[in-house]
């Protein structure tokens, strides 16, 4: 057994049901538990103090949406300026070059600037595997989770439609329907934990409606709930993908889902752009989760999601950086202020104030990705917990309201400290388990290693603006399926 007393926060903002924010603040842990949290606790000696002077402390953030392995193709000259469909058919061109090893550092790119910036739970939705690379590809990213110290669920992906059955990926990188099957159900016995806290759980996400077909949807699901573990999916991220689904499936995203079962507090769908009121009460009353993501929405010019409402209608909605090729980074803090901004464009001033954005970062994000004990610090809860200096130039005349402050000011989304599972993973704004340096090196050489092979596969390089790329198919050229 161990222990850990975090002593002295300036305030605890607890996200609890009461939502009480507790001054001069301690919170004791035992092993992996908040075991005790208010003003003065007497504690006599613990195995580790934090001292948070000075700081908020806040339960961690939770990331319900992600591209770990998209990490090394940030910022590509030739995408910068692309909607969904063009950025996709040029990006699964360099993708189709990635390796064990680059999955590897991408995901430790991506897994520590999450840390770093107060994520303490994510998700990721790996789903390319490219003909070269070995069965076994997905499980560089459960070691990479494990080295840094973040606590995981990721989905293994898939994608079963290539170009030469109507879908957007190139052959070479997508997979036959039973050997996905195969290789889900591998993932599930041999990593997925069944615990509260697990630090490893598994789910399953085929990618998009136009990159699978509707009985890999189905089954999927059904092998879902035979293992117990949670489904997810991209929906109606786009116009394009609602003309696409009418083509194809000559149903709307939404409805198709529906059709193949893919509703429940069992399931969570990134994006839901395009949801019409009707499908916001529907999802509300099934549970099924929303992972709302701001930052790449207004990236890729996608449009923006009614997630006031979906609050509203009480709809399980939480927050994702996604990317992390269309983000374009791994900003858990700052995509908080993103979704607190973004809202008040559409929505009026008063539809997102900075706490509502930071309840679906953490409790909202828990609900969707199915933790019950995350998301708030009270007696019982998981301990993934994140302190902030608010002795910052950059919060300076903004502490009237120190929680507000974190949102709506700052001149950086770096942590201080943070704690997952009961383990200290950030000190001092840094990284403890493993070297920045060596994952930034590393993931440089992987990321130049990707651009060469495929401009020497293609002849497009990616890196230049200038001459003809790739061309996205106009949905309405689509047969029906
Ligand atoms: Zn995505």
């Amino acid at each position: 057994m161990s222990t850990l007393l975090i002593k002295n926060a300036a305030l605890a903002a607890t996200f609890d049901d009461s939502m009480r924010r507790i001054e001069n603040c301690d919170i004791f842990v035992r092993d992996n538990r908040i075991a005790a949290i208010g003003q003065k606790l007497d504690i006599k000696e613990a195995d580790k103090t934090i001292d948070a002077s000075g700081m908020l402390v806040m339960p961690g953030m939770v990331n319900c949406h992600h591209h770990l392995y998209q990490t090394l193709t940030r910022n590509i000259p030739r995408v910068q300026e692309a909607e969904l469909f063009p950025w996709l058919v040029n990006l699964y061109e360099i993708w189709a070059a990635l390796t064990p090893e680059a999955l590897y550092w991408s995901t430790l790119t991506g897994l520590g600037e999450l840390l770093l910036t107060g994520c303490t739970t994510s998700t990721d939705h790996f789903y390319l595997f490219p003909d070269h690379c070995p069965d076994n590809l997905f499980d560089q990213q459960i070691k990479a989770a494990k080295k840094i110290g973040i606590r995981f669920q990721p989905t293994r992906g898939s994608m079963s439609r290539g170009k030469d059955q109507g879908g957007l990926p190139p052959t070479r990188v997508v997979q036959k329907e039973d050997k996905i099957l195969e290789d889900c159900e591998r993932v599930i016995k041999a990593y997925h934990d069944p615990d509260p806290l697990a630090m490893i759980k598994i789910a399953l996400a085929p990618c998009s409606p136009f990159s699978v077909t509707a009985d890999l949807l189905k089954n999927t699901a059904e092998m879902a709930r035979k293992y117990k573990v949670r489904c997810h999916t991209h929906l109606a991220e786009t116009q394009d993908e609602d003309a696409y689904c009418l083509n194809v499936y000559g149903k709307r995203p939404y409805d198709l889902m529906e059709s193949v079962g893919w509703t429940g507090d069992d399931i969570w769908f990134a994006h839901c752009v395009y949801l019409n009121e009707d499908e916001i009460k529907r999802a509300a009353e099934t549970g099924t989760g929303i992972s709302h993501c701001p930052a790449s929405n207004m990236r890729l010019g996608s449009g923006i999601a009614p997630i006031p409402s979906m609050v509203d209608h009480n709809c399980a909605v939480g927050l994702g950086v996604d990317g992390s090729a269309s983000n374009d980074a791994s900003d858990m803090l700052g995509e908080v202020r993103q979704c607190m901004l973004l809202h008040r464009l559409r929505s009026g001033v008063d539809s997102m104030p900075a706490e509502r954005a930071l309840t679906l970062a953490t409790r909202g994000g828990a609900r969707v990705l199915g933790y019950k004990e995350l998301g708030k610090l009270e007696v019982g809860a998981g301990a993934d917990i994140i302190g902030i200096s608010l002795k910052k130039l950059g919060y300076a005349g903004a502490l009237s309201d120190p929680v507000a402050a974190v949102v709506f000011c700052g001149d950086s989304h770096i942590v201080d400290f943070s704690v997952v599972n009961g383990q200290q993973v950030v000190k001092d704004g840094k990284l403890c388990l493993m070297d920045e340096m060596e994952i930034f090196e590393e993931a440089n050489r992987w990321s130049n290693y990707m651009l060469e092979a495929a401009k020497k596969a293609t002849g497009v390089d990616m890196c230049s603006k200038e001459g003809p790329g790739f061309e996205a198919p106009r949905p309405s050229k689509e047969k029906k399926a």
